[in-house]
């Protein structure tokens, strides 16, 4: 498979599938309406034996929990990092807030990871009809992480609380980090908000797979972690948790109680992403002076 048929077959799925489009009542005039929660995806290759993934493992990255491809998929020789943008209204009324979510930013969390994970589960599907073998590490019974006190991943949340198991713990560490395939595969570099600085903003969500077939990688067009942030300082003014200190970066264990906490006002769904929105690297690489 050559990259134009791997752009087309995943351009075709957002094309078609459903679940990105989802009805909700709109707070400001109180009318139902439909509301697009992604735009198209854009998505990067990379090599499964790309030196970077081993680095991952370390204290200061992200953990020895870390499980690099190789250990997700045998004969793993590529990885797929696909960013799916906010669409303009999920960012457009995140952008207004100032001290919690919108409502339409809640969606897009919760809606629309349910979306992009069966995006990617059609994605492996239409690659084995291909004779592609792959994983999509995310939504794997295996995957689990626990980042600053707050647990993510496809373990089931607690009903009553809505946090996912180990929320509370003081433990860091993940199994996979889509962000930092996304970093590998080219499609941009991190900003003091830990969130990934795309050629289509940061406001967005990720989904990767790891795949048996070697496909032509992606060049990355910086080598410093933090090129594309320009040190505004707008996220950290942003967050309403004074999560990210002025030099940046973000405080996992002061952001993640907050986001959880979020789920009383969203109930029953959560979120943040104020340092994602209404911020100069939203949607689109920022210039300095911006
Ligand atoms: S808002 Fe400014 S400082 Fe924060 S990540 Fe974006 S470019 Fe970097
Ligand atoms: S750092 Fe966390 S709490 Fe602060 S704005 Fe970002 S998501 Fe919200």
């Amino acid at each position: 498979m050559d990259r134009n048929e791997l752009s087309s077959v995943i351009s075709e799925l957002y094309g078609s599938l459903e679940g990105n489009t989802v009805i909700y009542t709109d707070p400001e005039d109180g009318i139902e309406k439909p509301l697009t929660l992604y735009d198209e995806p854009i998505f990067g290759i990379s090599e499964a034996s790309d030196p970077l993934y081993g680095t991952f493992r370390e204290e200061n990255i992200i953990g020895p929990g870390y499980r690099p491809p190789q250990e997700w998929l045998v004969g793993a020789k590529s990885v797929i990092s696909v960013f799916f943008p906010a669409s303009e209204k999920v960012r457009s009324s995140n952008g207004r807030s100032t001290d919690t979510a919108s409502v339409e930013w809640s969606y897009a969390r919760m809606e629309g990871q349910k979306y992009i994970n069966g995006f990617m589960e059609e994605l492996v599907r239409i690659l084995s009809e291909k004779g592609i073998n792959s994983i999509y590490p995310s939504g794997d019974p295996s995957f689990f992480s626990i980042v600053g006190g707050r647990g993510s991943g496809s373990a089931p949340k607690d009903p009553d609380t809505g946090l996912y198991p180990g929320a509370g713990a003081d433990t860091f560490g993940s199994c996979w980090s889509e962000r930092h395939a996304a970093f590998v595969s080219g499609l941009g570099t991190f900003g003091m908000s830990r969130g990934l600085i795309t050629r289509k903003g940061m406001a967005g969500r990720y989904g990767s797979l790891i795949v048996n077939t070697a496909l032509e990688k992606d060049v990355r067009e910086y080598t410093d972690p933090y090129e594309y942030c320009i040190k505004c300082g707008a996220c950290a003014r942003r967050c309403p948790a004074g999560a990210i200190p002025e030099d940046g970066p973000k405080d996992h264990t002061v952001c993640s109680p907050w986001v959880s906490a979020s789920g009383k006002r969203l109930a029953p769904r959560y979120g943040c992403g104020l340092c994602q929105t209404a911020v100069p690297c939203e949607k689109g690489i920022p210039k300095k002076g911006q």
